[in-house]
């Protein structure tokens, strides 16, 4: 099997399926009960929290543990009062996570931002930026084209005109990989099996929680802001993959982008067209055949047990906003391949996969 589709969900980390017995023998107990075999569940979680924390150079009340990073959005996006100052700012590119509880907000402002160049610069944001703007959403890394945004650089000239305004960004796919000074962020979404750790945990990083207004009530969890009792062995495996990920992150990052230049040098010697922006992170890359539609291709591949897809998997359908709404003519988004990679991918899963989609342009088109 190769594998190329990480950036939908990253297999669980062999070590950490490895501990899994025992970290469940160990930590199973609630952490809100008060016998002592549950005050060692709650210390093990309130560890996670921290050492999580630190990484973001955050505090432990900074952040909340949810289910998923969808959960996380929506909390932050119908939680966050916005009647005074109502004027939401995302761009057309972001996850349907974010988009659609933002169209569902009754009482904002919502201005979605048309940004064909893949990712959001200052510039973009100056012409519609105000004084009545509350929140500006700007994704970290797309999870279709891989497009890289400079969150810090563009939340600190934001706040240095309107420190008010809230900045948020969806971090999934840079989780771990790209280390982001979130000093002017507000709030932050991850989610743990992007990058190798179990379904079941994402993360809302909240600069100023009390702000929030929770999304699920009940016990009183999480400081309040979601209720339920926390799923311990989701949030530890995210915190184990978060170590793995982060750990030589160098010198797998170089062979990450070994592995997109021969991409890259692929596409350009087939005239395939590249739909990632220059500006975009090794392990996403996009193109398109031009040929052969995204679905056949897609089946095809899955005959020879290689793994790909063409849009974000959450979406259900093969055709991507991204890239529509990147205005790539109906060719190119009717062809697009979206490669996402791991560092365990390997040189030459990425020729098999390439000799691939050149037998099946010859067959198929
Ligand atoms: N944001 C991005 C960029 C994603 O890629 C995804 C998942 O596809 C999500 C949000 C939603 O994450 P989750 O599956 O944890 O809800």
């Amino acid at each position: 099997m190769i594998y190329l589709d990480y950036a939908s969900t990253y297999p669980v980390y062999e070590s950490i399926i490895k501990q899994i017995p025992d970290i469940l023998k160990e930590y199973n107990f609630n952490p809100s009960a008060r016998y002592k075999p549950a005050l060692k569940s709650k210390d093990f979680l309130y560890s996670m929290r921290k050492k999580i924390a630190e990484y973001l150079n955050a505090v432990p009340e900074q952040i909340i543990f949810t289910s998923t990073a969808t959960e996380a959005l929506n909390t932050i996006i119908k939680g966050v009062n916005i009647k005074h100052k109502n004027k939401v700012i995302v761009s057309n590119l972001e996850h349907k996570a974010l988009l659609e509880p933002v169209k569902n907000l009754k009482s904002a402002d919502i201005h979605i931002m048309e940004i064909p160049k893949g990712y959001v610069d200052f510039d973009d944001l100056l012409d519609v930026i105000d004084e009545k703007t509350r929140i500006v959403s700007l994704m970290h890394v797309n999870n279709e084209s891989g497009a890289l945004c400079d969150v810090s650089e563009i939340s600190e000239k934001i706040k240095k005109n309107y420190p008010d305004i809230l900045i948020l960004s969806d971090m999934v796919q840079s989780f771990g990989k790209i280390k982001t000074d979130i000093k002017n962020i507000d709030f932050a979404v991850m989610s743990s099996h992007k990058i190798g750790g179990l379904k079941g945990a994402g993360i809302l990083y909240a600069k100023h929680p009390e702000i929030i207004k929770p999304l699920i009530i009940g016990g009183g969890q999480e400081f309040n802001l979601r209720s339920g009792t926390e799923n311990i062995l989701s949030i530890w495996s995210m915190y184990e993959a978060l170590s793995i990920t982060k750990k030589n992150f160098k010198e797998k990052l170089s062979h990450l982008e070994m592995l997109n230049k021969k991409l890259i040098e692929f596409c350009k010697k087939n005239n395939f067209t590249i739909n990632s922006p220059e500006k975009s992170v090794p392990w996403i890359f996009n193109f398109s055949t031009l040929n052969v539609f995204s679905e056949i291709m897609i089946n095809h591949l899955s005959s020879k047990n290689i793994y790909v897809s063409s849009a974000s998997a959450c979406s259900g359908k093969s055709k991507s906003h991204v890239l529509q709404n990147m205005k790539f003519g109906k060719k190119i988004t009717d062809t697009a391949i979206r490669v996402s990679m791991s560092f365990n991918t390997m040189e030459k899963e990425i020729d098999i996969f390439c000799n691939e989609i050149i037998k099946a342009v010859d067959l198929l088109s």
